[in-house]
C-alpha cells in the first residue's frame, strides 16, 4: 500500500479502501492485505498503521493533514491527451474563449481562443465554500454603507485628508465626484448599482489542520470572469459526464460539483437597476476597453439581459463616449447617439444603467478629458454600476481601515442605520480577514513593521487588475525608495497561507500543440454578489450571484487571468 495515497484516504474518508470507522480505529479492506487495521489520533493529526498481513502486524508511522490530499488524480498520458482534447473542444464550441492577441481587433472578430483553463476542478473545503457564500450578502450589505458614508470616504480616500492626497488616480476619481456634489444640482441619482466579487484564499498554515477563508479583496468595479467561470463549471462537469474522469478520484462525483449560475445571477443585477431607473426603452450601456480581449464574459451578459429581460445594450469605449454622450442640462437624461453601425437606429437613446468594464486603472484615463467623460456620466440620472463613491469604496486603503476598532461597527451596527447586524455576523465576517496595516501608521512604526515582517507580507497600492503588489523580499528595497509622503497610498497585509501540495493540469490561452502543464497551484475562489442601493428608505436590495475560481501556478505570486497569471478552474467540494 503506498503510504502517500493512505494519508489522503484517511483524510477524507471516502475511499473504498474505508469500510468503517469505529472510535480512533479504522478498519480497512484491501487486497493485498487480508485485514489490515488502523489506529489513528486525529486530534494530534498524527497516525499509526499496523498492516496485518499474516500473522506480523507491521507499524507504519506518519503525519495526517488535509494538505495531503493528493490532487490532481492520477491519470496515464493517454488520458491527459483525451481530457486536453475534450476540454479545448468544448471551450471553443461553448464560449469559453478570448479573442486572439492583436495591436488593434477587427471591428468584427473571426476568431478566438479558448481561454486558459484547468483539466480538473480544484479542491475546495465545503465547510469554507458555503461560508463564503453565505457571508457575500453581508459583505454586499456592508460596501453599500461604505459608498453611501461620504464623510467616511472623505476621510480616507479624499483628496483633502485622504488617499488622493498622495495618489492621483484615487486623487482624480475623487475630485469628479466632490464637483458634482458641489454643483447646485449635486447628485440627481441617489441610487448605486454594485457587481461586486468577493476574493477568498484557503489559510492553512503549517501546523494547522483546520483550514479557514481569508479574503484577498473586495471588488466593487469590473469585477470579470462571472459568465467564463459558469462556462468553466460546466466544461468540468462535462468531463466528469464523458469520462467520470476515468475513475480516478472518489472526489469527482457530480455531488461535488457545486451549481454555477452567474449568468443569469449578475444580469439580474443589471435588470434591478435599469427596473429601478423606470423607463423600460432606456438601454444599458457597457463602457468598455478599446480592443479588449476578454468580449465573451461581457457579451454573455449581454444575451442574458436581451434574452431574459428585454433590454438591449450599449457597448462604449470613452473614446466613443467623448464624441456620443450627451447629459441634459435639465432632465440630466444621459443619451448616447452611437456613431457606428452597432445598433440598427443612429438616434440618440436614453441610458438606464451605466455599467463599467473599464475605468478601474489610471491607463483608462490618458487624458484628463478622459477623467471629465467619467464625471460626465457620474453626472447624470442614469444608475452607475459602480458610482465614483463606491469605486473608491473598494480601494484596498478602506480594507485596511474596516479593520481598525469600531469601523465595521459603525457600518453594521449603528442605530442610525435600516437594519443592524448581530455580533455574529460582524465576527463571521472579520474571521476572513488577514492582518492589514497602513505603511504610514505610527509614525515610522508603519514600515518598521513591514521591513520586520516582510517574508510574510504583500504591500498594495491602490490599484486594481493585477501586477501592482510588492511580495516578500522585493519589499525592503521597495521600502527604501518609496518617498515617505507616498506611503499612505499602500497598506501591508499579511501572506494568506494557501494549503500545500496540491496540483492541477492547467492549459494556457491557445496553448496548441503546447497542451496540459502539471503543476504544483494555489486557487482563488471569488463570490459574485449585487447590490442596489442608495435609496431614502435605506434599504439595500442586494443577491450572491455565483462564483470564479482562479488557479496559479504555486511559484507565481499575482493571480489575474486576464493578466496572464492563472488559469479559469472550478470546485470539486471536499470535506
Ligand atoms: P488586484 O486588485 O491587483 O487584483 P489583489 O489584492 O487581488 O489585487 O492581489 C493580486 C493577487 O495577489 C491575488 O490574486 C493573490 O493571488 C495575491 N495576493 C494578494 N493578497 C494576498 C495575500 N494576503 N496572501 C496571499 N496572496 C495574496
Ligand atoms: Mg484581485
Amino acid at each position: 500500500m503506498d503510504h502517500e495515497d493512505l494519508d489522503s484516504d484517511l483524510v477524507l474518508g471516502t475511499d473504498t479502501l474505508l469500510t468503517q470507522l469505529v472510535d480512533d480505529t479504522l478498519i480497512l479492506t484491501s487486497p493485498p492485505f487480508l485485514y489490515v487495521q488502523t489506529f489513528v489520533n486525529t486530534s494530534r493529526g498524527v497516525f499509526t498503521l499496523f498492516v496485518k498481513s499474516g500473522n506480523l502486524p507491521t507499524p507504519v508511522t506518519g503525519t495526517m493533514s488535509r494538505q495531503s490530499l493528493q490532487w490532481p488524480p492520477e491519470i496515464s498520458e493517454s488520458e491527459l491527451d483525451t481530457l486536453t482534447l475534450l476540454a479545448t473542444t468544448y471551450a471553443l464550441s461553448h464560449g469559453l474563449v478570448y479573442l486572439p492577441v492583436a495591436k488593434v481587433q477587427p471591428p468584427a472578430p473571426t476568431s478566438t481562443i479558448h481561454a486558459p483553463l484547468s483539466l480538473f476542478p480544484s479542491p475546495i473545503p465545503r465547510k469554507q465554500f458555503e461560508k463564503a457564500k453565505n457571508l457575500q450578502s453581508l459583505y454586499n450589505v456592508l460596501y453599500a454603507r461604505i459608498a453611501t458614508d461620504v464623510d467616511f470616504l472623505d476621510r480616507v480616500m479624499g483628496e483633502e485628508q485622504g488617499v488622493g492626497q498622495v495618489d492621483e488616480f484615487t486623487g482624480q476619481l475623487w475630485r469628479q465626484w466632490k464637483r458634482l456634489r458641489d454643483r447646485e444640482a449635486g447628485i440627481v441619482q441617489p441610487l448605486h448599482l454594485g457587481m461586486f466579487r468577493s476574493d477568498y484564499m484557503v489559510h492553512l498554515p503549517e501546523g494547522s489542520d483546520s483550514p479557514s477563508l481569508k479574503q484577498v479583496e473586495f471588488n466593487t468595479i469590473s469585477s470579470s470572469f462571472g459568465t467564463l467561470s459558469q462556462q468553466s463549471a460546466q466544461m468540468h462537469g462535462y468531463l466528469h459526464a464523458s469520462t467520470g474522469y476515468f475513475g480516478s478520484s472518489s472526489h469527482l462525483t457530480q455531488e461535488n460539483f457545486p451549481p454555477n449560475t452567474t449568468a443569469s445571477g449578475l444580469a439580474e443585477g443589471l435588470a434591478a437597476a435599469h427596473k429601478a431607473y423606470g423607463v423600460p426603452t432606456a438601454k444599458i450601456l457597457f463602457v468598455v476597453q478599446p480592443n479588449e480581449r476578454n468580449v465573451f464574459d461581457q457579451r454573455f451578459l449581454e444575451y442574458d439581459l436581451l434574452e431574459k429581460h428585454s433590454i438591449h445594450v450599449i457597448r462604449q469605449t470613452f473614446d466613443d463616449l467623448a464624441k456620443s454622450a450627451h447629459v441634459d442640462p435639465q432632465t440630466h437624461v444621459l443619451k448616447i447617439t452611437p456613431q457606428s453601425k452597432q445598433i440598427a437606429e443612429p438616434v440618440a437613446v436614453e441610458i438606464s444603467t451605466v455599467y463599467f468594464r473599464a475605468g478601474y486603472t489610471p491607463n483608462d484615463y490618458p487624458t484628463p478629458a478622459h477623467y471629465d467623460i467619467r464625471g460626465l456620466l457620474e453626472s447624470s440620472r442614469a444608475i452607475q454600476c459602480p458610482s465614483i463613491p463606491l469605486q473608491l469604496a473598494g480601494g484596498k486603503k478602506v480594507q485596511e481601515e474596516l479593520t481598525q476598532p469600531g469601523v465595521l461597527e459603525q457600518f453594521m451596527q449603528n442605530p442610525k442605520l435600516a437594519t443592524t447586524h448581530s455580533r455574529e455576523d460582524l465576527e463571521a465576517i472579520r474571521s476572513t480577514w488577514m492582518e492589514m496595516w497602513s505603511l504610514d501608521s505610527d509614525g515610522e512604526n508603519g514600515v518598521d513593521r513591514a521591513r520586520e515582517h516582510a517574508d510574510n507580507l504583500v504591500l498594495k497600492p491602490q490599484r486594481e487588475g493585477g501586477g501592482n503588489n510588492v511580495y516578500k523580499d522585493a519589499i525592503p528595497p521597495f521600502l527604501d525608495s518609496l518617498p515617505e509622503k507616498e506611503r499612505s497610498a499602500w497598506i501591508a497585509m499579511r501572506l494568506i497561507a494557501t494549503p500545500k501540495g496540491l496540483g492541477n493540469y492547467l492549459v494556457r490561452a491557445g496553448a496548441g500543440t503546447e497542451g496540459a502543464v502539471k503543476t504544483n497551484v494555489i486557487s482563488e475562489l471569488g463570490i459574485f454578489g449585487w447590490a442596489l442601493f442608495g435609496g431614502e428608505d435605506g434599504k439595500v436590495k442586494e443577491k450572491e450571484a455565483g462564483w470564479l475560481v482562479r488557479t496559479k501556478g504555486e511559484d507565481s505570486n499575482e493571480g489575474g487571468v486576464a493578466a496572464g497569471f492563472s488559469v479559469l478552474d472550478s470546485i470539486v467540494l471536499v470535506d
